[in-house]
């Protein structure tokens, strides 16, 4: 029996529903018959298979076909190649078999997701080139993104099921791609959705502490929206304008990177919500007017801040999103988010690019598509062939993920830029070889270094030279994909000279710090650049290849800065070590996978300690298995880069081991501070350290003591100890 009585009912109600839908879309019996066909397809070559959560496995399409509809808004092709998603790919169909039967378009899709849904289930290490390759797929057709996106929507709303490094594995793909790529096709919602489950699958307590706490908060909330938004629905009301009027939360997500990011706990988020007002616009006035007619009747009634005006009906964002943006004043002196938009904008900001495609041919603009400049700019990317792939990758989330500014050329053509672009950037935006030659910028007519952050509003010419040419150095100056590869390219062709400019750029950085060129500061610089001479390293170093971000700590020791006083205390032959590379230790007290005995090693990214919450990633250059904490950001992109490398593991007992872990500290200064913190982290405790670096300047002191603990109990309580030390400001686990 393929399908039991009550899966027949299951599926039944499914489909009718998704015919329902459908009814919004099909113009003729045809669009009927292709949906029916292919639904009867999928649903035998599906038959006898589960999903793990015990569904039979066509309720899978069945739902990816009901979000293509429901929450993105495509036509009855995307819905006939959702249904059949993963025929080809799971069942002996063969894409020719497809062609015949729904025709070459329906086909091609169909390819296109197969191909792609190769990329995430391989066992291939290759994940990252395999994922270049997928996005090549983005400019035949977009709407496979689309549909890939809805797929991954469902995978992640039915994730409870999967076992847990299978959930990393999943939900780091999404937080590093799929999030981002649902932002830059304009899909909010799904962006905040995955968002948002991401986190409920990797930090669950985390989630649900938020959760509650925003549920907790709802009355005293609402009744504040109320109050706020009662004269403003009078005032618009009185002048004739149809609207809805209504308070959002923020998603928990941006919640929780609020918190994560400045630090904060949930009770100094401050912006838990904005007013969003939704406008059906009158035939006669503009809508852009009306944006501006709303804003001075809101300002009337609650001051606005000046600088926190967001004028994205003017100039959209690239992702096609308008709406004008203000922060005002409310009662009790809370700022408060109030975004206006028209219903059109408003569809555009839930459904993205499928509403941006339905509307353009409805406007008269002769500028090109946003979307077609984003499209224009990935394929630049794309096209760069000397950018290893995970490069390439990391480069791309970049580009995704960036809020921007917009700027303009001598002739007031705008230029979107990220936040953070410098003129270089700019250079680079508006041709390579403008870029490579650049020694110089007019900023809003002065003469400003290339180097020279930009400001929204600035008005930018490139001053170039043909003497002029990219140095190593730039890409310390420069934010932006297309500027970074192409001075990358530019110094990889020209690599003769590398080892010439890798002398000046070391020679300045020694300058800067005031250490002579010597042998000695050779012997610590090459092992420490993975270099055999110096020929080798200056090469590197002039190719771009690394930089000396942290040479002032490779070299600390030997060069002790003149206006720091500074300490290093190293003890010498700390008992029962457990850290890094360190091989010593009893195989009983590694973390360890259920009856395999592999070889472990404690990532250093994270410094993970007994009690916090791991997970393994199969080194290959090592042949171990790195110990992450859960909430690493390296393991983050190590799994979604290489996801089949990603196994559980769980610490076992651990009586005599302990881990290295760092803490750091900072307070004001005084005599005898340094001492109090040994005895209090080594007398009354009785816990080693490995290493303590303080810093002290302008009466401040600051630093990172490295301990041994036995697990983050030992560590909580030598926390919670140094904090009551006179003086002492701050102090916690450091992150990374
Ligand atoms: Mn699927």
């Amino acid at each position: 029996m393929d399908y039991t009585p009550e899966d027949e009912i299951l599926i039944g109600r499914q489909f009718d529903k998704l015919l329902e839908s459908c009814a919004k879309i099909v113009t003729n019996e045809e669009d009927w018959e292709i949906i029916r066909r292919a639904f009867f397809l999928a649903k035998e070559a599906h038959k006898g298979v589960r999903r793990r959560s015990g569904e039979p496995y066509i309720t899978h399409p069945l739902a990816v076909a009901q979000i293509v509809v429901d929450e993105i808004g495509l036509g009855v092709k995307s819905v006939v190649a959702s249904l059949l998603h993963d025929v080809v790919e799971d069942t002996s169909y063969t894409v020719e078999e497809i062609e015949a039967m729904f025709g070459p378009k329906i086909a091609s899709m169909v390819d296109g997701l197969t191909k792609m849904a190769g990329v995430f289930t391989t066992d291939t290490s290759e994940q990252a080139e395999n994922f270049r390759k997928m996005l090549l797929t983005l400019s035949d057709d977009v709407r496979v993104i689309l549909i890939k996106i809805a797929d991954r929507l469902h995978n992640m709303r039915t994730l409870g099921s999967m076992p847990p490094a299978k959930q990393i594995k999943i939900t780091s793909e999404t937080i590093y791609l799929f999030a981002p790529l649902a932002y830059r096709l304009g899909l909010y919602s799904i962006k905040t959705e995955l968002e948002d489950l991401s986190l409920k699958y990797r930090f669950p307590e985390q989630y649900e502490d938020i959760r509650q706490k925003l549920q907790h908060t709802e009355v005293s909330r609402s009744q504040f929206i109320e109050t706020f938004n009662q004269p403003i629905e009078e005032r618009l009301q009185e002048s004739d304008i149809d609207f809805d009027i209504s308070g959002r939360v923020k998603s928990i997500y941006s919640i929780w990177s609020k918190m994560q990011r400045k630090q904060i706990p949930f009770e100094e988020v401050y912006d838990l919500f904005a007013i969003r007002i939704i406008f059906r616009p009158s035939p006669i006035i503009p809508e852009k007017s009306q944006c501006w007619h709303i804003y001075s009747l809101i300002t009337d009634i609650y001051k606005p801040k000046p600088d926190r005006i967001r004028d994205w009906v003017n100039i959209p964002k690239a992702n096609g999103y308008e709406a004008l943006h203000a922060t005002v004043m409310g009662p009790q002196g809370v700022w408060v988010e109030v975004q206006i938009r028209s219903e059109r904008m408003e569809e555009i900001a839930e459904k993205g690019f499928a509403a941006h495609w339905k509307y353009k041919q409805a406007t008269l603009s002769s500028d090109e598509d946003e979307f077609d400049k984003w499209l224009k700019k990935v394929r630049e990317a794309l096209n760069s062939p000397t950018e290893s792939a995970v490069d390439f990758l990391d480069n791309f989330k970049t580009t995704l993920y960036t809020t921007e500014i917009v700027a303009f050329t001598p002739k007031g053509e705008t230029r979107k830029m990220p936040m953070g672009a410098t003129a270089l950037d700019f250079a680079y935006d508006i041709h390579t070889n403008v870029g490579n030659k650049a020694i110089g910028a007019k900023i809003n007519h002065k003469i400003e270094s290339i180097f020279t952050p930009i400001m929204s509003g600035d008005q930018i010419e490139i001053i170039t030279s043909e003497n002029s040419r990219p140095k190593a150095a730039w890409l310390e100056h420069v934010t932006t994909a297309k500027a970074r590869q192409s001075i990358k390219n530019y110094l990889k062709r020209y690599r003769q000279n590398n080892i010439e400019r890798g002398k000046e750029v070391l020679e300045a950085k020694m300058k800067e710090f005031g250490i002579p060129m010597s042998a000695r500061v050779f012997r610590k610089l090459l092992p420490a650049y993975d270099s055999k001479t110096k020929d080798e390293f200056y090469s590197k170093l002039g190719a771009g290849l690394i930089n000396l971000d942290g040479v002032d700590k490779v070299l600390r020791e030997n060069a002790a800065s003149k206006t720091l006083k500074f300490w290093t205390i190293q003890l010498a032959n700390p008992l029962k070590i457990f850290g890094g590379g360190d091989r010593r230790r009893e195989k009983k007290n590694v973390p360890a996978v259920s009856a395999e005995e592999p070889d472990f090693s404690i990532a250093p990214c994270c410094s993970p300690i007994p009690g916090d919450t791991v997970i393994g990633y199969r080194n290959p250059e090592t042949d171990k298995i790195d110990v992450h904490k859960t909430s690493c950001d390296e393991l983050t992109r190590l799994a979604s880069q290489h996801g089949d490398r990603i196994t559980s593991v769980k610490w076992s007992s651990h009586k005599a081991v302990s881990y290295l872990s760092v803490i750091e500290v900072r307070g004001i200064d005084r005599i005898g501070i340094l001492m109090e913190l040994t005895q209090v982290i080594t007398g009354e405790l009785n816990i080693n350290i490995r290493e303590m670096h303080i810093q002290s300047h302008d009466g401040i002191f600051e630093g990172e003591i490295s301990v041994y603990v036995k697990s983050i109990d030992d560590l909580k309580i030598v926390i919670a100890n140094v904090a009551k030390i006179k003086g002492v400001e701050f102090v916690r686990r450091r992150l990374n």
